[in-house]
């Protein structure tokens, strides 16, 4: 018998990912660090997908990518990226024979670690080139500023680890300026008595707010997606991800209907009320429920009404006659930040790219 032949139904909600935006925001970080780059793609590139990221941005040529772990590490690895993986965090044990057998760098935060690498590096005979973190205010991983002589010591003494970089992390680039001025002083202090080949402190805040004159690799991750740390840079960068679906329904609902769980919103007059096809099971938060959130429906923004649910939101769409099932909805992109909604929510972009769900289609453009 032939198969029936139809179309699959196109996803309802899907995230268009720009790689023009991409190339776009990485430039910016090259120009405006005047460093080598190290492109951070954990977390599945911020929710942009790794390996696509991965194969645009290795076409424009850089260092290192930032990977959280070994399973990202191998992840791009296997999808036959060949730019160096730098993982960006202590490792745990059981990851660091894979780490040495595929070169991967990792950064060093005590000597136990730098002793275990050196072990499995003579086990495979291996010499491996390893960075060394410092913890200048991060409190997350690294070896105290007073202890680097130590570290960088047993290093040179041992036979199978090479030291080529070190780095720092920056907590507050986006918040405290006097806090993280003298926190860059501190690292190029520790540093400029032995510099390694690497240098490295800014993420993306620090290297767009931001100079050193010892440092020669950046570390940008948000910024690459186009969404700045903090408001004066965004209007340099492209928003990479847009965040789609569309009206599923529209109706006009008398004055003191309610609208979603928990009846949180009562209409106070006849209201045009569009249900849209996306909700917190595709990341979009619950939490900017009855916060003043935006969509942008043929061009204007419009109100979400009541609380998002896991499938699906409702917007008022008085103001807009013409709105009909089927329309595009964009839930952010260009026109509405992700940084916008991270503010009326009291979340962080970082957390609302990361946590679009893997049910969303990305569409790469
Ligand atoms: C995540 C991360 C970055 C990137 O930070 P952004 O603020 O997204 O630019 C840089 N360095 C380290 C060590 C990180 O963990």
């Amino acid at each position: 018998m032939p198969a029936p032949s139809y179309s699959p139904a196109p996803p309802r909600t899907w995230a268009e990912i720009s790689f023009s935006a991409l190339k776009h925001n990485f430039h910016c970080a090259r120009q405006a660090s005047h460093c080598q780059i190290m492109a951070v793609l954990k977390a599945g590139a911020y929710g942009h997908g790794m390996v696509p990221v991965a194969k645009a941005l290795e076409k424009e040529g850089l260092e290192f990518f930032g990977v959280a772990s070994a399973l990202e590490a191998r992840k791009l690895t296997h999808a036959g990226i060949s730019t160096r993986m730098y993982l960006l965090g202590p490792t745990t044990a059981e990851e660091r024979e894979e780490i040495v057998i595929h070169q991967w760098t990792p950064s060093l935060s005590s000597l136990d670690e730098i002793q275990h690498f050196n072990q499995l590096a003579a086990k495979h005979n291996i010499k491996l080139r390893v960075h060394v973190t410092l913890d200048t205010g991060m409190g997350r991983g690294g070896f105290l500023p007073k202890d680097y002589p130590e570290a960088i010591a047993t290093i040179h003494n041992l036979s199978h680890l090479t030291l080529e970089g070190v780095g720092s992390h920056l907590p507050s680039a986006d918040e405290d300026q006097v806090f993280t001025q003298q926190q860059i002083q501190l690292f190029e202090q520790t540093v400029s008595t032995s510099p390694p080949p690497y240098i490295h402190i800014a993420n993306s805040a620090g290297l767009l707010d931001y100079t050193s004159n010892l440092c020669n690799l950046a570390r940008p991750g948000l910024m690459l997606y186009g969404i700045s740390p903090t408001q004066s840079h965004q209007t340099s960068l492209r928003p990479v991800m847009t965040l789609k679906s569309k009206v599923s329904l529209v109706r006009t609902l008398p004055k003191g209907h309610g609208i979603s769980y928990g009846r949180s919103t009562i209409l106070p007059h006849a209201t045009r009320v569009a249900t849209i096809g996306a909700g917190y099971g595709d990341g979009y938060p619950r939490a900017l429920s009855l916060k003043g959130a935006q969509v942008l429906i043929r061009g204007a923004r419009c109100p979400l009404l009541g609380r998002v649910t896991m499938d699906q939101i409702m917007v008022d769409v008085s103001a807009l006659p013409l709105c009909q099932a089927g329309d595009e909805v964009e839930l952010f992109g260009p026109n509405i930040l992700v940084s916008e909604l991270a503010q009326k929510s009291n979340l962080i972009s970082w957390e609302i790219l990361t946590g679009i769900t893997p049910r969303v289609t990305r569409v790469y453009l």
